[in-house]
């Protein structure tokens, strides 16, 4: 029995994702289980998946993957530590970017640049955001069951419907462009991010303030907030701002990135045309 975990954000499709890779490892004739985890019940918040499959015989076990064989990164933004620490020795960690992922340990790494096929294929959230898990799930294929390209082009169609034509297209670049790497000598261990430090007391405007004092929403981050010159600093975006990371300063608006998650509602409630744009944040 193989085991694999998948992790991103909530609106991200990890959950369908598993359930797409569950289909199609079951079209190939294994046996398959698939179910996820959710943790804060909201856009932007991990999310974990569980897929197990085996070639012989049902699958007995029942409870959450603990040590994976196999760590799918759907988010663009990098897994964290404590989910590349689940991965076995020897297992496979496949990461969702275009570039080099400079790290290594004790597992073989690929990676797939999911969220720019899914961008040339208009593959995109409510947000405007890209959706690269199908791409992703095209990598996965080819690394682990390189025959099933069709199995999962059926499997996407049998779940999407009408939607799935740009899906099977970002499927099947997502197979052709994984790319497995080797070790290079500069690349340094995958060690957790420092905390920030703690942050000073808000002035008004801030909401949710517990939870984002706690828990550092920076980090989740792929795109950020820029305001632009025609921001009147009417604040309206700051009340809106469910991590509290946007305030009014001596008659400014200042967002904090150790907090800002990247979830775009500002630039959605702002009523300013040109005040605010998200921007990719840097790989
Ligand atoms: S970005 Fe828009 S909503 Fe926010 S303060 Fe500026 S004008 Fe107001
Ligand atoms: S993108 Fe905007 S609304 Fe979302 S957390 Fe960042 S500052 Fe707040």
């Amino acid at each position: 029995m193989q085991e694999m975990l998948l992790t991103g954000r909530g609106g991200e499709g990890v959950v369908l994702a598993s359930q797409i890779l569950a289909d199609t490892f079951a079209r190939a004739g294994y046996w398959v289980q698939s179910f996820p985890e959710f943790k804060a019940e909201r856009r932007g918040a991990p999310i974990s998946a569980f897929l197990r499959w085996d070639a012989d015989e049902p699958i007995r076990r029942r409870y959450k993957v603990r040590e994976c064989d196999v760590l799918v990164a759907i988010s663009a933004s990098p897994p964290s530590a404590r989910s590349v620490a689940m991965l076995r020795p020897g297992g496979l960690l496949l990461v969702n970017r275009e570039t080099r992922f400079p790290h290594r340990g004790d597992y073989r790494v690929a990676r797939v640049p999911g969220s720019q096929v899914a961008r040339r294929n208009r593959i995109l959230s409510a947000e405007g955001r890209p959706m690269g898990n199908v791409a992703v799930l095209g990598a996965a294929v080819r690394l682990l069951l390189p025959d099933g390209l069709d199995f999962l082009e059926e499997a996407v169609r049998a779940r999407m419907g009408t939607l799935a034509e740009p899906n099977v297209l970002a499927a099947r670049e997502g197979y052709r462009l994984c790319t497995t790497q080797h070790t290079i000598g500069s690349d340094t261990p995958y060690e957790p991010a420092e905390a920030p430090p703690p942050r000073p007391p808000l002035p008004p405007f801030a909401v949710s303030l517990t939870d984002s004092r706690v828990n550092h929403t920076g980090a989740w981050s792929v795109e950020r907030p820029v305001l632009l010159e025609a921001c009147n600093v009417c604040g309206l975006c700051a009340l809106f701002c469910p991590e509290g990371a946007m305030r009014r300063v001596n008659g400014a608006m200042e967002i904090d990135f150790d907090y800002c998650k990247g979830c775009g509602i500002c630039e959605a409630v702002c009523p300013v045309r040109n005040a605010i744009a998200m921007e990719e944040v840097p790989a």
